[in-house]
């Protein structure tokens, strides 16, 4: 293979061609990259970027060995057949291996400018800007995301409401850690409402949050944290996608198409249960080391095997989780702190998950403990 072009230039992408050069791969590597920054790292952007005091500058993502990389260009399609990418300028750039690293977009409700999301560091240096006026902020969706910028905004002196169905977070974390993270966001202020939206419109003076109820919400801005979906429009007529999906084996080879690969948010990953997407930070380093592999050496690389691992910032504690917390109620084991001090190291033996909060923990040690090892 003499030509490799990677396709997004993020956690994914870099860590896929630093894996091909530290793998011996000598020949041209180029990444197209649509940010005209170099990469950063995605989750300051809702953590570090909006505390106080914080500047817009985040440290970039450190790289190795040579490569060409096209920032501020964006590949526009893809030509299987030719074997080439085409940018933005016309540019019709020539592989021999492909890694798609595209990652994804957040979800929208309108095209009104006073409704946020955040996914690029552009977004963050807007959002910033525009919450250290202190304006009163609707979020909806109490995923992470929305958690987290709740927290953010709260820090930065505005008045926040939360509208999520159900209570925050407690669909990804369960409801023992969404519940704790729940109660410190009431404490911290924000008015949590249990409820779905049935419509954002922006008025003469702000935005409407219209509710089921009927019940409308008047505030300056709307953040929206619903979600996003994989950059897969530039593969729209490359025949690459099933059923609008970009699907991966698990050595991360796009199915059916040899000398593709694909990582990071950008994919679903075919599975037992069938495809399903892992869209978080550790998830797309190791899906990025695992396809540099998929691309060199086909079914002689080895296979995906990551436990699922997820980090958070907010309210002033750091939760870790490795595995799947139980979403029934089912009380932890306790292996350090206590519950009711908010502080502790806990996990579920029968899940396979364990969490530290407000804890100094490292992940190898609570991905340990998930696994059933014994505490020390
Ligand atoms: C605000 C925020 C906070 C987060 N916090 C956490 C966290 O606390 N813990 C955690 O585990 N995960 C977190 N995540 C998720 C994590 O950041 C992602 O899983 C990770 O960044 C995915 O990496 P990626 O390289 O696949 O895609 P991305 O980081 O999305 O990068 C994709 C890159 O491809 C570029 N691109 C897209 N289309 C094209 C194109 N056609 N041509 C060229 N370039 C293109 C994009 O501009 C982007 O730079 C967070 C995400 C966000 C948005």
């Amino acid at each position: 293979m003499e030509r490799i072009v990677i396709v997004g230039h993020s956690i994914a992408g870099l860590t896929c061609g630093d894996t091909l050069r530290q793998r011996g791969f000598a020949g041209e590597l180029t990444y197209i990259g649509a940010e005209d920054v170099p990469a950063y790292p995605r989750p300051s952007l809702s953590k570090a970027a909006l505390l106080p005091g914080a500047g817009s500058d985040i440290a970039p993502l450190p790289s190795f060995g040579e490569a060409t990389e096209l920032l501020g260009r964006r590949a526009v399609s893809l030509d299987t057949a030719a074997r080439t990418v085409l940018l933005d300028d016309t540019t019709a750039l020539p592989y021999d291996g492909l890694v798609i690293a595209t990652g994804s977009r957040a979800r929208r409700l309108t095209d009104s400018p006073r409704e946020f999301t955040l996914r690029f560091l552009a977004d963050a240096q807007v959002l910033r800007e525009r919450l250290l006026q202190r304006p009163r902020v609707s979020i909806i969706g109490g995923g992470p995301l929305g958690m987290e910028v709740a927290s953010g905004a709260v820090g930065l002196g505005c008045e926040v409401t939360l509208l999520n169905p159900g209570v925050p977070l407690s669909q990804h974390l369960g409801p023992l850690l969404g519940g704790i993270l729940a109660e410190l966001a009431a404490e911290a202020g924000v008015r949590i409402l249990d409820t779905l939206v049935e419509s954002v419109a922006e008025t003469d003076t702000g935005m409407a949050v219209t509710l089921p109820s009927g019940e409308v919400l008047a505030s300056d801005i709307v953040f929206t944290g619903i979600g996003d979906d994989p950059d897969v429009g530039w593969l729209a007529d490359s025949g690459l996608l099933i059923d609008a999906r970009l699907l991966v084996d698990t050595r991360q080879r796009v199915l059916g198409h040899p000398g593709i690969v694909a990582c990071g948010d950008v994919c679903w990953i075919d599975g037992p249960d069938g495809p399903r997407r892992s869209p978080v930070w550790t998830s797309a380093l190791e899906q990025g080391r695992i396809a540099a592999g998929g691309l060199l050496d086909g079914d002689a690389a080895p296979e995906r095997h990551h436990p699922f691992y997820f980090w958070t910032d907010q309210w002033g504690v750091n939760l870790k989780v490795s595995g799947t917390p139980p979403r029934e109620e089912v009380a932890p084991e306790v292996v350090e702190g206590s519950l009711e001090e908010r502080s502790f190291i806990i996990r579920w033996p029968e899940h396979g998950a364990a969490a530290a909060l407000d804890r100094r923990m490292p992940v190898p040690r609570l991905h340990r403990l998930a696994a059933g090892a014994t505490p020390r």
